[in-house]
């Protein structure tokens, strides 16, 4: 019964109490088989964890193990994680016991063999053909699944991050700009130059940032990354949520450019 379900495969979509049975051991005669030429795009939560584990900056992670690519629709750029050049194009973090980073896996490859159908159901991505672990018997409901996969954690960064990209109001106005893709690219993938974009250019002038805030950003990433999020909703929508403008700074300014703008005439 459980397998006959399990073979309707893409089809049958799965909410939180449906079940699934899957195991993947070192064992299994496909072990490793799914590490290879796949498309792995990686969320902002992902790319702050592996850098992390590897110990590299943010931008020499994005240099060594990603892939930039620009979405048509939106504009926006995406990360998806660079395979090795090898025949099988093989995951950088293959070794034969597993994955080196599996603590800091990226989000899916804890999900898989699930993937999200719509955001609110799931289904398998792949057969018992193929994934072998799919015809062993222990048994998951997809809650249990995410759970112990440490998926929660994604959760809330998740909804913050889809606030930022407000499909509908990006959509409408699809982000061409280089300097604002950039933008994005920065304040969600590469923490390392956005801190020093706020702390070392004249961000602070032009807002005023609670000190509470600034002591949380100056070392912890996780609430850098949501600073960085509540900044692109000010930088492409005008939400201003915390941020405050500094305005003595804005008349200063607009002072000194109509001031040169005179001298020039
Ligand atoms: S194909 Fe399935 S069982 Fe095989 S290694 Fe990948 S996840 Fe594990
Ligand atoms: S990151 Fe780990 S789990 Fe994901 S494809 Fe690479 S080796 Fe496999």
């Amino acid at each position: 019964m459980k397998l006959k379900d399990q073979t309707q495969g893409p089809e049958r979509l799965m909410t939180w109490d449906d079940t699934f049975c899957f195991k993947c051991h070192p064992g299994i005669d496909c072990f490793n088989s799914c590490c290879a030429n796949v498309t792995i795009f990686l969320t902002p939560i992902d790319v702050m964890r592996m850098r992390k584990a590897l110990g590299i900056s943010s931008e020499d992670f994005l240099e060594r193990h990603t892939h930039r690519l620009i979405s048509h629709q939106t504009g926006l750029p995406a990360l998806v994680l660079r395979m090795r050049e090898d025949e099988r194009k093989t995951c950088s973090f293959v070794t034969e016991k597993g994955c080196s980073i599996y603590e800091n896996r990226p989000y899916s490859c804890r999900l898989y063999p699930l993937d999200t159908a719509n955001g609110v159901e799931f289904k398998l991505i792949v057969d018992h053909e193929t994934c072998h672990g799919l015809r062993e018997s222990e048994e998951w409901t997809v809650e249990r699944w995410r759970t112990e996969q440490g998926l929660l954690y994604y959760d809330d960064p998740d909804h913050n991050l889809k606030d930022v990209m407000a499909p509908d109001q990006v959509w409408e106005q699809k982000i061409a700009d280089p300097r604002a893709q950039d933008m994005f690219l920065m304040a969600l993938y590469d923490l390392d130059r956005f801190r020093e974009f706020v702390f070392k250019s004249s961000f602070l002038q032009k807002f005023k940032i609670d000190d509470d805030i600034l002591e949380k950003i100056r070392e912890d990433d996780l609430a850098l990354l949501y600073f960085g999020m509540q900044w692109l909703r000010f930088v492409f929508f005008g939400q201003k949520g915390f941020l405050k403008i500094d305005r003595d700074y804005l008349e200063k300014k607009k002072i000194e450019v109509l001031g040169g703008q005179r001298q020039k005439k």
